[in-house]
């Protein structure tokens, strides 16, 4: 089981042919609401890969809430442990122009208000093979879960900011994009943020979009495993479904390489496709790829 403690959000994304400036109203070609979050897409990720997954995490008393617990549940993922708090679920509004350009206000909403998890949440972490962070909740309540958590923990540094040292001391694996290894490290070569990201945790991950990724661990091994080729139509969410299928492929005991395979390939396939969870493919797909 793969239990994720992070963000859920309703994405508000309005497609204009003009970004309208202040004080300007404009009109829209077409609207979608869909459930997103780093949090919430690399659950669905997981659940779609073929695993058994808990998220733990909180929506709004508003109408966005159920939309939320429903599309999570509805993809597999337990949501018993999903709270609702006063006030309004996370959004993401967001503005997509004719160039495929956006620009997105996220307002934390319910997200905001998580502290910790609770002791029913630390429960079901420490059955869980691993523990999925992203950094879309408080940074405290991120800290406090690598740290209570008996099990491997996977962090997504996403958006980028500056880690303390104490979530890095509880963190096994960490798993950056290009732009955010550079970030943590300084290094914009990705094989030089690699070795500083090292130095940091036992072992890293850094996604290359269409180049692929790199992986290292302290016990020495270095692997590049290649992006397979394919024509991208919207790459949202691609690092939150490698995230989750490689967590499902590690779950399940896969050799190193073959478990990077398995997470490009399911990466490779949501790519084709529009849109963020919905965009996810299934077990059945991902193996039928890597055949
Ligand atoms: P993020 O979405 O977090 O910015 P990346 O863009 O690095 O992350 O993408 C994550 C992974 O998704 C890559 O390592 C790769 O396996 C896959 N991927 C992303 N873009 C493409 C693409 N254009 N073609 C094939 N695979 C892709």
């Amino acid at each position: 089981m793969i239990s994720v403690f992070g963000s859920a959000n309703m994405d508000l994304v309005a497609y204009t042919p003009v970004v309208p400036k202040r004080g300007e109203t404009v009109t829209g070609r077409a609207f979608a609401a869909v459930p997103g979050g780093k949090g919430a897409n690399q659950a669905v990720a997981a659940a779609r890969a073929g695993a058994d997954v808990a998220f733990m995490g909180a929506v709004g008393d508003d109408a966005f809430g159920p939309v939320v617990r429903e599309t999570l549940g509805s993809a597999g993922v337990d949501v018993s442990r999903l709270r609702v708090v006063p006030g309004s679920s996370g959004v993401a509004h967001i503005v997509v122009d004719d160039d495929g350009g956006n620009s997105i206000i996220v307002v934390p909403g319910a997200n905001g208000a998580v502290t910790a998890p609770s002791a029913e949440d630390l429960a079901v972490i420490a059955r869980s093979d691993a523990l999925l962070l992203q950094l879309e909740l408080p940074m405290e309540a991120v800290v406090s879960a690598a740290r209570q958590a008996r099990v491997p923990v996977v962090l997504t540094p996403a958006p980028a900011r500056e880690l303390p040292r104490e979530l890095l001391d509880a963190v096994d694996l960490i798993v950056p994009n290009e732009h955010e290894a550079e970030a943590l490290t300084g290094l914009a070569d990705p094989r030089e943020a690699l070795e500083a990201l090292l130095e940091l945790v036992p072992e890293a991950v850094i996604t290359l979009g269409a180049e692929g990724a790199l992986y290292g661990s302290r016990a020495g091994g270095r692997l590049r495993v290649p992006a397979v080729p394919v024509r991208a139509v919207d790459t949202t969410a691609a690092g939150d479904t490698f995230v989750g299928a490689l967590a499902v492929a590690r779950a399940e005991g896969r050799p190193q390489e073959e478990a990077l395979r398995f997470a490009a390939a399911a990466a490779a396939l949501s790519v084709q496709r529009e849109g963020a969870s919905t965009s996810m493919p299934g077990r059945a797909e991902i193996d039928a790829a890597l055949r």
